[in-house]
């Protein structure tokens, strides 16, 4: 028997990474992948394209970890260093492989064309390898076993990374990890601060888990969004589940009505899908900001459904003569006020023809703010089902006040919808 994999580290190659142009997502996808595999993420790294470095990464690595994956740097040219460095860790030779060589022939044949000869070194393997087929792209991947420990090679491009782990990584650690499946749900918030959100949750995480469950939380917090993770390991996986339904449900009737989501949905997904429901189709006004609303209501596919469309009603004359707002209460109230707002609700729901009609109108910042409106006022309008309109006031900087905005405006949506039933 094969000794167990419990726990793993990420080596992301490519000197990319180290710069400001390039994420390291394949070990975010890596990580929650092995996480749902039984396998705890000891460390990841990014590390620049330096054979010798690479080397010693590789080493401190597998002395730590049972399981070594490395991402990119199997490419063809002299700065694809991972199979050399992983040899090198390992002290063992590489060999050319002449199956694959022969698929990247029949690659670059396919497309009419001669394999370039530095693709030569993509054929190389190393000695007592297994060779993970890639079917998109050229350069395999590699699976080595050496002594209790495994070392995955895997390419860098994401779509070549991610099948490669599905078809051919995953089955082959599903046999050698434990039998302590570990499964996650997540609830999300929207209108509630982190830390009024972890003052009402912290004395329920107390009460989740039992003699044959663990459940670890985290908490989440961007601008708009709280997520709390619940993530339970234990042996039978139904009483994982069913432990951790209830722990959903205790947390969810604790917060509620700010919770939006526990099964994975977005925001504008649950919006879409609550407009759905009562056949009502959803039009925008959008100040402050032009456009986002809209933009998130319709990355839902299938959204021509629920949405007409909207107005970005920037400047005040587009408020009066697109939205039919009355240029006396712009006068009076200002642009950023609560009558200006209603307006502009019902002048995009009439003139748009749509059920609901959504307004959003604020002071972004850095400059417009005032002692009476400051900087991150904002003000949302409903019409249509009902008429509500709210002033919230939003700290951070432009993009964090509009982030927030975005997300305020969709859940009075929601639970405009949500209170009809
Ligand atoms: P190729 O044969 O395409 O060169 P490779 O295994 O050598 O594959 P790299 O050359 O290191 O991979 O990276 C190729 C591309 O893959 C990068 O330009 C980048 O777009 C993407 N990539 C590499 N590493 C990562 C990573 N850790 N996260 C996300 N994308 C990555």
């Amino acid at each position: 028997m094969p000794a167990e994999i419990r726990t793993a580290e990420i080596l992301a190659v490519g000197s990319e990474l180290l710069t400001p142009h390039r994420l390291d997502t394949n070990s975010l996808y890596l990580t929650g992948r092995l996480n749902e595999l039984g396998v705890q993420v000891l460390a990841k790294a990014a590390v620049r394209d330096r054979r010798p470095m690479l080397r010693e990464w590789v080493r401190l690595a597998l002395s730590r970890a049972d399981l070594v994956v490395t991402t990119g740097g199997l490419g063809p040219t002299d700065d694809d260093v991972t199979r050399e460095a992983v040899a090198d860790a390992l002290g063992l030779p590489l060999r050319d492989d002449d199956g694959i060589l022969e698929s990247i022939r029949a690659r670059f044949r396919s497309r009419g064309l001669e394999m370039p000869a530095i693709n030569l070194r993509q054929a190389r393997v190393i000695e007592g390898a297994t060779v993970l087929a890639n079917p998109r792209g050229t350069a395999p991947g590699q699976w080595i076993e050496t002594g209790d420990r495994v070392i995955v090679l895997l390419p860098g491009p994401p779509r070549e990374l991610q099948p490669m782990f599905e078809e051919q990584v995953a089955p082959r650690l599903a046999r050698r990890t434990p039998p302590a499946p570990l499964r996650r749900r997540v609830i999300k918030i929207t209108g509630r601060s982190e830390s009024h959100v972890d003052e009402v949750a912290q004395p329920i995480y107390a009460t989740l888990g039992d003699a044959d469950v663990t459940v670890e939380t985290s908490i989440l917090a961007s601008p708009g969004l709280i997520e709390i993770h619940l993530e339970g390991r234990g042996v039978d996986p139904r009483q994982i589940d069913d432990l951790l339904a209830a722990g959903v449900e205790r947390l969810t009737a604790a917060l509620a009505p700010y919770v939006f989501s526990d099964d994975g949905r977005a925001l504008e997904m649950v919006v879409g899908d609550a407009l759905r429901a009562h056949g009502w189709r959803i039009a925008v006004a959008e100040s402050c900001t032009a456009g986002l609303v809209l933009g998130r209501l319709t990355d839902v596919p299938g959204s021509s459904a629920w949405v007409v469309g909207g107005v970005v009603a920037y400047a005040n004359e587009v408020k009066v003569q697109q939205l039919g707002v009355p240029a006396a209460l712009l006068q009076e109230h200002g642009a950023v006020s609560e009558p200006v707002a209603q307006a502009m609700a019902s002048g995009v729901r009439e003139r748009l023809g749509a059920d609901v009609g959504l307004a959003i109108t604020g002071i972004a910042g850095p400059d417009g703010g005032s002692p009476e409106k400051p900087i991150g006022t904002v003000v949302i309008a409903l019409s249509g089902p009902r008429e509500i309109v709210k002033t919230l006031r939003f700290a951070g900087d432009r993009q964090m006040v509009r982030t927030q905005s975005v997300a305020a405006a969709l859940d009075m949506v929601r639970r405009a919808a949500v209170s009809r039933g």
